[in-house]
Parts: C-alpha cells; sequence; structure tokens
C-alpha cells in the first residue's frame, strides 16, 4: 500500500516537470512532498570544463561546495553510474529482479540519454528505505524527463546568449554610421561588450607609441593586465590562470590596441574566448573606419550627422566674429544649449533614437535663429550658438524662443517591438553671455558655458544669463 502511494507520488513529480517554470521550483515540490526525503541534488556534468555542477545552485561547481572527500566520492560514483543503473552506498548496481528488495539512506540515479551520461540525482533519507523495481524504474523516469527540462534550459539560455552576442556585434558595426570620433565610440563599445559579457571586467586600452594607454573606464588597478599587456603580439592572449584575456585591436597595418577581459568569478571559457574575440574584431573594423572617416572629415566644415557647424568650423567663425566685433565696435553674444537628461534617451531608447532626436533639435535650433545667427554642433550633444550684432537683451529673447520650441516639439520614432509609435519630448538648457571689451574670444563661450552649468543647476529647461 505504501509503495503504491510512493509511485503515484512520483508519478505526479514527472507530470510536475512539464509544467514547472524553472529547476528550483521542481526542486523544492520534490523536497516538500517525498515524505522522508532530506536532500535532493542535481548534479549536472559539464563536458567543456570537466566538472560536476551543482544545478539547484545555479550550476555552481561542486568543488566550491563540498570538501574534498565528498567531491572525490561523487566524481568516482559518477564515473561509475555511466556503466551501471543506479548506486546505492557507494556500490553499483544493474536493475533489479522482479522481488529483489534494497535497503539504504543514500541512493544515486544517473541522468542518462541513449546511452550516454550527462550527471546524477542524489537522494538522502533520513531513515533507511527500502527500494524495489518499481520505485527503482519509476525514478529513472523520473530523472529522464528532469534531465530533458535541464537540458532545455541550458539551450534555452544559449539561444538567449547567441542572440545577445549578435546583437552587440550589430550594435557595434551600427554606431559608426554617424560617429567618427574615438572619444564617443570607445565607451559605447566598452559598454555593449560590458553588458554582453556580465561576469568579466572590461578594458580598453589605446596604443599610443608603443605604450599600451587606458582609454576606458578611468581606472584599471590590476598588475596582472599590465604587465601581460606587455607581451601582446598579433594573436590574442589567455593568462595562465585562465582569468585574463587579452585581445588585440588590430587591422592590416598596425595594433591600434586592445580589449581586456578580466574574469571576476570563473576562469574564461573557451565560449567566452570565442565570443570576445569576435566581438574585439568588430570592434578593429569600427575603429579603424572611424579612424578614416575622421580623417576624410578634418576638410569637412559641417558636422555630418546635424549639418551645422562642425566643431574645428566653429573655432573658426568665432576668431571671425571676435575680431569684426572688436574692429567695428558692435555687440556678439554667445549660446551654449545641452540637452537635458539625454543619456537617459540613449539608455531607453538607443543610440539610433539618440541621434534621431539630436538631428531634430538641430533643425529646430536652425528653424528659430536669425539668418546671420552662426549654430555649430560643439560636441556630442552640445551646441553652441553665435549672435553676431545682437545685445544680451534680444539674445535673450531668442534663447527662449529656441528653448519653448523644443519644449513643445516631439520627435516620433517608430518600435519595432510595438505597434504604436513613440513619442519622444526632450527639454534644452541654455547659457547666454555677452562679449566685454577686455575679453579674448574664449571667454566669450566659456562664460556662457558656466551660465549653460547655472541653468542645470536651477533645474534644467531654462536660459540663465551670465553674471559676474
Ligand atoms: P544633463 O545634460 O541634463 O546634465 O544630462 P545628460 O544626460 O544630457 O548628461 P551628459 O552630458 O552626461 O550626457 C550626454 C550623453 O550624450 C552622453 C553621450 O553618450 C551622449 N551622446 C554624445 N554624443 C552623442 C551622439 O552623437 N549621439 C548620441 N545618440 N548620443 C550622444
Ligand atoms: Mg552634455
Ligand atoms: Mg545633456
Amino acid at each position: 500500500m505504501k509503495n503504491i502511494n510512493e509511485l503515484d507520488m512520483l508519478m505526479n513529480f514527472s507530470n510536475l516537470i512539464n509544467s514547472a517554470s524553472d529547476i528550483f521550483s521542481i526542486a523544492s515540490n520534490i523536497k516538500q512532498y517525498y515524505r522522508g526525503l532530506k536532500e535532493f541534488n542535481i548534479l549536472f556534468y559539464d563536458y567543456s570544463s570537466k566538472k560536476l555542477k551543482d544545478v539547484i545552485n545555479n550550476f555552481s561547481p561542486i568543488e566550491d561546495m563540498y570538501d574534498e572527500t565528498a567531491i572525490g566520492v561523487l566524481y568516482s560514483n559518477f564515473l561509475k553510474l555511466s556503466n551501471c543503473d543506479f548506486i546505492i552506498d557507494n556500490k553499483e548496481y544493474y536493475k533489479l529482479s522482479f522481488n529483489e528488495e534494497i535497503s539504504s539512506k543514500v541512493l544515486l540515479i544517473p541522468l542518462k540519454m541513449s546511452d550516454s551520461i550527462y550527471g546524477m540525482i542524489e537522494l538522502r533519507f533520513n531513515e533507511n528505505k527500502v527500494y524495489n523495481y518499481k520505485i527503482i524504474n519509476a525514478l529513472n523516469i523520473f530523472a529522464n524527463q528532469l534531465l530533458l527540462f535541464i537540458q532545455n534550459t541550458l539551450l534555452k539560455e544559449k539561444l538567449q546568449l547567441n542572440y545577445d552576442f549578435y546583437d552587440s556585434l550589430k550594435n557595434i558595426a551600427k554606431i559608426i554610421e554617424t560617429q567618427y570620433e574615438l572619444n564617443y565610440i570607445i565607451p559605447l563599445i566598452g559598454e555593449m561588450i560590458d553588458k554582453f559579457v556580465s561576469n568579466h571586467l572590461i578594458y580598453i586600452f589605446i596604443k599610443n607609441g608603443s605604450e599600451y594607454k587606458l582609454f576606458w573606464p578611468n581606472a584599471c588597478r590590476d598588475k596582472g593586465v599590465n604587465e601581460l599587456i606587455k607581451k601582446l603580439k598579433t594573436d590574442y592572449l589567455i593568462s595562465e590562470d585562465r582569468k585574463i584575456g587579452i585581445f588585440p585591436l588590430i587591422t592590416e597595418k598596425e595594433i591600434l590596441g586592445c580589449i581586456v577581459a578580466h574574469s571576476t568569478i570563473d576562469k574564461l571559457t573557451p565560449d567566452d574566448i570565442e565570443y570576445i574575440n569576435q566581438l574585439t574584431k568588430q570592434s578593429s573594423i569600427t575603429i579603424e573606419r572611424a579612424n578614416t572617416y575622421a580623417e576624410v572629415l578634418k576638410h569637412a566644415t559641417l558636422d555630418a550627422l546635424t549639418g551645422l557647424n562642425n566643431r574645428r568650423q566653429f573655432e573658426i567663425r568665432l576668431k571671425q566674429e571676435y575680431a569684426s566685433a572688436k574692429r567695428q565696435k558692435h555687440s556678439l553674444c554667445a549660446m551654449m544649449i545641452d540637452i537635458d537628461f539625454f543619456k537617459s534617451i540613449n539608455d531607453t531608447y538607443g543610440h539610433a533614437i539618440g541621434d534621431k532626436v539630436l538631428k531634430s533639435v538641430a533643425k529646430i535650433i536652425k528653424e528659430q535663429l536669425r539668418e546671420y545667427d552662426i549654430p555649430s554642433r560643439y560636441g556630442g550633444e552640445e551646441f553652441c550658438i553665435l549672435l553676431p550684432q545682437t545685445k544680451i537683451e534680444e539674445a535673450n529673447i531668442v534663447a527662449q524662443r529656441l528653448r519653448t520650441a523644443v519644449e513643445k516639439s516631439v520627435v516620433e520614432v517608430s518600435n519595432e517591438k510595438e505597434s504604436q509609435n513613440k513619442k519622444i519630448n526632450v527639454t534644452i538648457s541654455i547659457g547666454l553671455s555677452q562679449l566685454n571689451k577686455t575679453d579674448i574670444a574664449d571667454d566669450l563661450y566659456k562664460r556662457a558655458d558656466r551660465a549653460l552649468y547655472e541653468a542645470k543647476e536651477r533645474g534644467r529647461n531654462r536660459v540663465v544669463v551670465y553674471e559676474e
């Protein structure tokens, strides 16, 4: 009678697996409902690292969880299980015959499929327990289903990983469509790789003469990294403990720098290395193209994304307007504009949409200004506008008009995932200044920049006129 109940229960466990969402809920149900069960472990053999991993504990290697003796016993039992049907008290058994019974507290059942072994389950009971062929049979069916469940889970994770990987690759390739400044591109590449390999610290070094200089993030306190970099040639290097990987950013002609991955928990697996290697190759192409692009644009006067004057042209126009204002004793004003919370637009919608917002703000600037005003893209999401023959009061009116126009505008972006288009609102902060008699040219926009800072401090979406 008792045995029939146990069989029913085991069959229920098998059914439970079909509707379970994760392995933890399966394990906790079994622990709760299997009478007399003290411990329940699922161990899965990872053929690439050659380690048994504890499935219920997030696939941690058993080396992190048990003492040496226990680990030895587990591995030797795992080996034995590939040639037998179950293990009781460290002894191998084959199928029980019809009326055979064995009693013990501990039972090991293999996770097997078409003659290959993938792991085992371990059941520990409070007291000695009797097993017959029916119970062992039911446990085998249960083990089979459990194995399928685990393999499905792993497959899903791998697919997701692959998907994230191709997404990162695509994004790194895409940056270059609109950007060519390394100051902007490299942190983006760093962040994308960082997001993809969350268990590793990522560093990007750029070569300066014969030295590698850390470019992203701000600090690398790791001596091991700096030592290993010195040995870098054209192939990637992995440290002896396999925790540091150095991947050269390389073109046909030269080494541009390197991407470093430093694992914080496990060793770098062959998969990790392959993924980071691919991402580094894509990054090399992106950086090389950015360099070429920057070279070409040295001779350009307009910014490629917004069509406004670029930074170089801004410097030239500033000198001209300064000289002319001095000579003709005209007033000259400068307006520094910065988009509010722009980083969060990038973070929420992605950089392509961020670029679209930038373009749209630039367009409004062009529309609102007078013909003789000189707008430039000063940097990232900052604009500087020179207003010749303009007094500060007039400049203030222009600035307020501009600020309101941006506030009222909406940028519509189509969303691949949702059918409805998104409407994005942005605001800008503006700092204003006027040229003084004793000024040199740079004073003008530096003061506007300080006023802009003040506008941000006071809560953004406002205009502040510089005051001493
Ligand atoms: P606030 O100015 O209100 O203080 O906040 P913020 O979020 O705008 O601050 P911050 O100046 O730190 O962020 C500017 C961001 O603009 C960071 C950078 O990634 C992004 N950015 C700079 N240039 C570009 C670009 O050309 N395209 C896109 N999409 N983003 C850019
Ligand atoms: Mg800014
Ligand atoms: Mg900003």
